[in-house]
């Protein structure tokens, strides 16, 4: 038994807030969150760790990642001479990064090869180092359509639900869809076009819904989102509202996803500021207009960053994730707002609500502490002293948390 005191301790739920606060923790679980001496007599026999000066609160938790790529502009050509065996550790590094700036769960939204499984249970056995992973697997796409090149392409239902079943019986804890066509795959669909409707997207939710799991629809344009919303996805991610000529949020559409409670990954992360130098102002205050007006609208949003992938051009690392927390700040999003889109929102949106994304007895010993308070700062959530996994705690000595992939 282990119990970690600080002056702050945050549940993950907008607004909880324990001072002088103590999380009694037994080998993988939380046994109780409370203010100091709550733990009563198990807390005494527990070996004590005093952390005056900072914050405790869940381990973080990034909805849209890509473990298999590096960060650099394209990865479909340079996906092609790399091994699966030199892809999957690389994959094990990129998680050890993301690890190591407090992400304790990721859900990976598209590998190839089923990799993403493969570096899931060697986690979870301690052979590699690594947040918890949701693993999508190959994302579900038309022949030649966005990300085709992982494996997943199925143009008619029958294809479709072939896929979806090929995935879950390998293992995959949700299902990836491509809505909508996107940037980053030569000859695709442009992202402003929709590549499946609704009865299509509704084979996947169907198929995901009898195995208990969710999905995750990748959408840029209008009618990709709304196909999205009728067939019950559970995340919709970007969701940037693209159109042949740029960012146009519709406010009766903004409203439907509202109402719907769907969740919405916009996928902004720690580069997303340097949009600003390479496509200009209105780009920026485009995207980030829209991230707000779904926050004014009631829109569920989750933090995710997309990382793996570079976005226009902009390298887009997997370390950059508190940098993604900062642009909902610039969204107008409070910083207690935010810890919960990041922690209890995002568990929840990526199905393991029931065992993280907040301090609860119970639930996995997954956390951090970090120097000071990021209620007031949300950049002290870079200050990193702890980091537990399931109980078991990531060392930060020697770590170098700086990307080195960006080549
Ligand atoms: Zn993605």
């Amino acid at each position: 038994m282990r119990i970690i005191r600080a002056t702050k301790v945050l549940t993950g739920r907008s607004g909880q807030v324990i001072a002088d606060g103590e999380v009694l923790i037994d080998g993988p679980k939380i046994v109780s969150v409370g203010p100091r001496g709550s733990a009563g007599e198990a807390g005494e026999a527990a070996e004590v760790i005093e952390l005056p000066g900072h914050t405790v609160l869940p381990g973080l938790i990034d909805a849209h990642v890509h473990l298999g790529f590096d960060a650099k502009v394209d990865p479909v050509t340079r996906r092609s001479p790399e091994s699966d065996h030199h892809l999957l550790l690389r994959m094990a590094e990129n998680a050890r990064k993301l690890v190591s700036a407090g992400v304790t769960t990721a859900r990976d939204l598209g590998a190839r090869g089923f990799l993403d499984l493969d570096l899931r249970d060697a986690i979870e056995e301690g052979l590699a180092v690594g947040p918890h992973l949701v693993a999508a697997t190959r994302p579900i796409t038309i022949t030649g359509g966005h990300c085709w090149y992982m494996g997943g392409e199925a143009d008619d239902e029958p294809a479709i639900r072939r896929v979806a079943r090929e995935n879950l019986r390998a293992g995959a804890d949700c299902l990836k869809v491509m809505a909508s066509g996107g940037q980053m795959t030569p000859g695709a669909p442009p992202s402003w076009t929709s590549q499946y409707g609704t009865e299509q997207l509704r084979v996947v939710v169907e198929e995901a819904a009898a195995r208990g799991k969710g999905v995750a629809a990748h959408a840029h344009a209008h009618e990709a989102i709304r196909s999205s919303v009728e067939a019950g996805v559970t995340t919709i991610e970007h969701c940037t509202f693209f159109t042949r000529s740029g960012h146009r949020y519709d406010p009766e559409l903004i409203d439907v996803v509202a109402a719907s409670g769907t969740y919405v990954c916009p996928t902004v992360h720690g580069a997303f500021h340097r949009i600003r130098e390479v496509h200009g102002e209105a780009m920026l205050e485009a995207w980030l207009g829209g991230v707000s007006a779904m926050r004014e609208a009631g829109v569920r949003q989750i933090a995710g960053t997309d990382a793996g992938f570079a976005i226009g051009g902009i390298g887009n690392p997997t370390d950059g994730y508190v940098g993604g927390l900062e642009v909902f700040a610039m969204a107008g999003y409070r910083n207690a707002e935010i810890i919960e889109l990041a922690t209890v929102l995002a568990a929840d949106a990526c199905g393991v609500g029931e065992v993280a994304g907040s301090l609860d007895a119970g639930k996995r010993a997954d956390l951090i502490a970090v120097a000071g308070d990021p209620l007031e700062r949300l950049s002290d959530l870079r200050n990193l002293v702890l980091v537990l996994v399931s109980g078991r705690s990531v060392g930060q000595a020697g770590v170098d948390t700086v990307t080195a992939s960006l080549g």
